[in-house]
């Protein structure tokens, strides 16, 4: 059943073809043979997935339904989970067990879905190759001498080796998209405050977002409808009625305006992510869209003013650890201000450091208003952008990144240089907007690209519809690590 859909779990699972806990034993066996190469997963647990899964044949037993029912999942480290170790990829929350469930978490209980364990990230989710985890290095299932993107990176992993059916993922600067680029996977990052972020640990609470990594945009559709809806306890969760995101998948592509934007596709895109964008381009073109030169002009400032805006909201949201209430405490100290210093300087990496240290650089007096409030302008004008293009299209498209899967090592000892792999993603987290990264092909050495589809304000559907017909006529996103080429 690795390579079914979720729709097909489903179904399997409704005429009692397969019961729940078989069909996680069969994921099980494959993790406990494929994890410890890939090193996606930071905790599996047996007996207490084999007991979810047993719940959810129980809850079929007594006559209860549902798409999600006894599918098996697994969650990204940064969503609290009661009863499982939630790390965030780092020392700091190497040994917390949260108290409660986060949004996502409780959503997907409540759909019957089964967690197979929690996967890897980079450290507090800052990172674009997976390099910054506490728990090492995730692999590209793909390459493994490649990185598999970042911060979700586990969990782009674990569903492109087909260790999980899906997985949940958070993006705040590309961060599912990236990775699902670099994997070969169906990834969509909603507008902001559709999906609730109560039990998420906070990185940029401005940016941050959960969305679907799935095989498909029908499975993305499917899960994103379990995640989002109106929370209390998020206060920028949206309240709006609550959608089927699957309703328009069928829906046929003839006169859509696709705008492309010509910052998007000069320089600093590869050769080989070109031809791909290319030709899925004209894929749609086949299908029936229309394509259109818009502009983005303030888009090249986005790197900027996001790491201005994402360190300095990060270094506010991470005073709380502290080593007090939870997390890792230094062992030995003098007082009490020794120890808060050595238990974050234990706890942290070196990249949540200099996260930290850029972020209270830019708030402090006398720097705030040249940094902050300067950065904050900048990404009202790259809002403004998207608006004047939406004028002229429906959805915008282009690259998710500017190159295939790097190798290891290769850009970790530069910081900008890793900062820059976000560089056509980071405007949409600016601007709230729903992006998304559909594979469209293979680039430099068979590794795979990723299209970006970038929709106005709440138009998952939309882009749902518009990913799910490419993947009615194309077959990139069925295959998998290992397929004959
Ligand atoms: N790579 C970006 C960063 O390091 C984005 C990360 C993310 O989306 N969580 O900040």
């Amino acid at each position: 059943m690795i390579r079914a859909s979720l729709k097909e779990l489903s179904t399997a699972l409704a005429t009692r073809k397969i019961s729940a806990v078989e069909l996680a034993g069969e994921f099980l066996d494959r993790i406990e043979k494929r994890n410890p190469t890939l090193n996606a997963f930071i905790t599996v647990d047996r007996d207490r997935t084999l007991a979810g899964a047993r719940l959810a044949d129980q809850r079929r037993a007594k006559g209860e339904t549902g798409p999600l029912l006894g599918v098996p999942l697994a969650h990204k480290d940064i969503f609290c989970t009661g009863e499982w170790l939630t790390t965030c990829g780092s020392k700091m929350l190497s040994n917390f067990v949260s108290p409660y469930d986060a949004h996502v978490v409780e959503r997907f209980k409540t759909a019957g879905t089964v967690m197979l364990g929690k996967l890897n990230m980079d450290e507090f989710a800052m990172g674009s190759s997976n390099e910054t985890s506490y728990f090492g290095p995730v692999k590209n299932p793909w390459d493994p001498r490649r990185v598999p993107g970042g911060s979700s990176g586990g969990s782009a992993a674990a569903v492109a080796a087909r260790l999980t059916p899906a997985a949940t993922g958070t993006d705040t600067g590309g961060s599912i998209r990236q990775p699902a680029a670099l994997c070969g996977l169906t990834g969509l990052k909603p507008t902001y405050g559709v999906v609730s972020r109560y039990g998420m640990i906070a990185f940029a609470s401005s940016l941050d977002q959960a969305g679907p990594m799935a095989k498909s945009a029908e499975d993305c559709a499917l899960m994103l409808s379990a995640m989002a809806g109106f929370d209390e306890r998020d206060s920028t969760s949206l309240r709006r009625e609550t959608e089927d995101y699957a309703r328009d998948l069928a829906k046929p592509l003839a006169g859509l305006r696709i705008g492309l934007p010509k910052e998007f596709f000069g320089e600093g895109m590869d050769a080989d992510v070109r031809a791909a964008v290319e030709a899925a381009l004209d894929e749609y073109r086949r299908l029936g869209a229309a394509t259109v030169e818009v502009s983005l002009p303030n888009s090249g400032l986005s790197v900027a003013a996001y790491y201005v805006i994402a360190p300095a909201e990060a270094s506010s949201n991470l005073s709380r650890f502290d080593g007090v209430r939870y997390g890792h405490r230094a062992a030995e100290y003098a007082d009490l201000v020794d120890m808060y210093c050595k238990s974050r300087a234990q706890g942290f990496g070196e990249e949540v450091k200099r996260r930290i240290l850029i972020g209270t650089y830019v708030l402090s007096h006398g720097y705030y208003d040249a940094y902050y409030v300067k950065a904050q302008k900048i990404r009202r004008l790259i809002a403004t952008d998207f608006e004047e293009a939406f004028k002229v299209c429906d959805v915008i498209m282009g690259p998710t990144t500017p190159s295939v899967a790097f190798r290891f090592g290769e850009k970790s000892a530069d910081p900008v240089q890793m900062y820059l792999s976000d560089i056509y993603t980071i405007a949409v987290n600016l601007a709230g907007l729903p992006g998304m990264s559909i594979p469209c092909g293979f680039g430099n050495d068979g590794m795979p690209v990723g299209l970006q589809v970038i929709g106005p304000w709440f138009a998952e559907a939309k882009m749902l519809n518009v990913a799910h017909q490419y993947q009615q006529v194309t077959d990139w996103h069925a295959r998998m690590p290992g397929d004959a080429a």
